[in-house]
């Protein structure tokens, strides 16, 4: 196996592991509760438009804020990206991580190191471990028929089942593995 896709794995274990921690056991992954049962502080934030989540870390103790003025999905996927720097970035024990439209392709208009570019990619890709895990998303599939809807029918409903962004579960879908044994 290549190690990157070793690390990969990494990172759905984790999240795998977060799920079985707290009981989860269906969609939708309720984010919140989890990132404060694991002890972090979370609440809204009065951000700037162009910053959709904020991870502050004081003596190893992390606070997340989010934008309030985001879409519920986009929210929730920043709670969760969030409580991925702080699982596998966060080296200090004070630090700040700030983040723009991470979803979204990086910008142009700042150049981002290599190893930001990691760090956005691992948090992002720990955010849907979380909220769509493949294990759930097979149970899904196996449980409801949605071989009659059209492509975009079948994913929008699936990101309802799972409260995430069409966009978030197009990529997820994409990724996954998910027809793989
Ligand atoms: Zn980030």
């Amino acid at each position: 196996m290549y190690p990157e896709n070793r690390y990969l794995q990494r990172i759905e274990q984790k999240a795998n592991e977060i799920l079985r921690k707290y009981h989860i056991r269906k969609p939708p992954v309720p984010v919140k509760d989890i990132i404060v049962k694991m002890g972090l502080n979370v609440r809204s934030y009065d951000l700037s438009d162009d910053v959709s989540g904020i991870l502050v870390i004081e003596n190893d103790k992390g606070s997340i804020g989010f934008n309030p003025k985001n879409s519920k999905t986009r929210q929730r996927f920043t709670l969760a990206h969030e409580l991925g720097h702080f699982l596998f970035h966060h080296q200090s024990k004070s630090e700040i991580f700030i983040d723009k439209d991470f979803i979204v392709k990086f910008r142009s208009e700042k150049n981002y190191t290599a190893h930001e570019i990691k760090q956005e990619q691992d948090a992002n890709m720990f955010a849907a471990a979380l909220l769509m895990p493949k294990e759930f998303l097979q149970a899904e599939l196996a449980r409801k028929d949605y071989n009659d809807l059209a492509e975009a029918d079948f994913i929008s409903a699936l990101a309802k089942v799972f409260d995430v962004s069409i966009q978030a579960m197009t990529y997820r879908i994409a990724n996954a593995s998910l027809f793989r044994p």
